[in-house]
């Protein structure tokens, strides 16, 4: 079974809030009858046994205890043999997601789509802040290997931190390239969904709007190629303050569906 979380967090977000409004917006699209339950392969996400909602996690405002609240909430889904499908919140959780997941069996090779490395060391004094998740995942070991998609913003400092820990980032004009590299992917796989990975005109609800981004198919694509089941995902930084017509919150749950059905047993 597969179990939707949400993670109201946006107390790491280093420009604007409001991913935390986000789990709520997106299970409402998800259920929203312009649309219906079933995927582009044929499962029926509605039907029983296939995805439970847990509902939301309850965040203290703390960001150390929220993060062990996150820590300690997939944990618990994973003891219960679920896989977990998390909705952010700010990409922060992600570091909190992977320590639970890497420790309940091993560091799982991690497909991070985004238009941002996050790779910060520390961004404004804070090293748990949403720009930084992926060096604190590297330096732990949490991953067992990093394959970054959609990139178009890094710094002098994020490409050492990226060579530094032998990330491997296809920027968003080599997307392409992603899709034999991504298809010899071996299990377990996990993959984190920055929705700022899209072509910002495609999905205005974000906090850092990127220019130049992949279109909703061309990410569709690069999970597709997968050959493994996925054993977890999150989708992160959708704002739904800053969308339009909760145009974001329909490719969110699009992707919910899309996802449940590579995490299907
Ligand atoms: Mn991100
Ligand atoms: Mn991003």
């Amino acid at each position: 079974m597969i179990s939707l979380l949400g993670l109201p967090w946006d107390g790491s977000s280093s420009y604007a809030r409001g991913a935390a409004e986000a789990p709520p917006r997106i299970r409402e699209a998800l259920r929203s009858p312009s649309s219906n339950t079933w995927n582009e392969r044929g499962d029926d996400v509605g039907s029983p046994g296939l995805l439970e909602d847990a509902g939301d996690l309850t965040l203290p405002d703390d960001p150390a205890a929220a993060r062990a609240t996150i820590e300690a909430g997939v944990r618990a889904l994973l003891e219960r043999g679920q896989k977990p499908l998390l909705l952010g919140g700010d990409h922060s959780v992600t570091y909190p997601i992977l320590r639970a997941i890497s420790s309940h069996r091993a560091a799982p090779t991690v497909l991070h789509l985004d238009a941002h490395g996050d790779l910060y060391d520390s961004f404004e004094g804070d090293s748990f802040s949403h720009a930084c998740p992926f060096a604190r995942v590297m330096e732990e070991g949490r991953a067992a290997r990093l394959v970054q998609v959609g990139v178009r913003t890094l710094t002098a400092h994020q490409r050492a931190q990226a060579a530094k820990f032998g990330v491997e980032v296809l920027g968003a004009d080599r997307w392409r390239d992603a899709l034999p590299l991504v298809a010899r992917f071996k299990a377990p796989v996990y993959v984190s969904l920055d929705i700022d990975v899209l072509e910002p005109m495609l999905a205005p609800g974000v906090s850092h709007p990127e220019p130049g981004g992949l279109t909703i198919r061309e990410v569709l694509e690069v999970l597709g190629a997968l050959q493994v089941r996925v054993a977890g995902a999150d989708i992160v930084e959708y704002n739904p303050r800053h969308d339009y017509r909760d145009l974001t919150a329909r490719v969110a749950a699009k992707f919910v569906k899309e996802l449940a059905g590579l995490m299907k047993p």
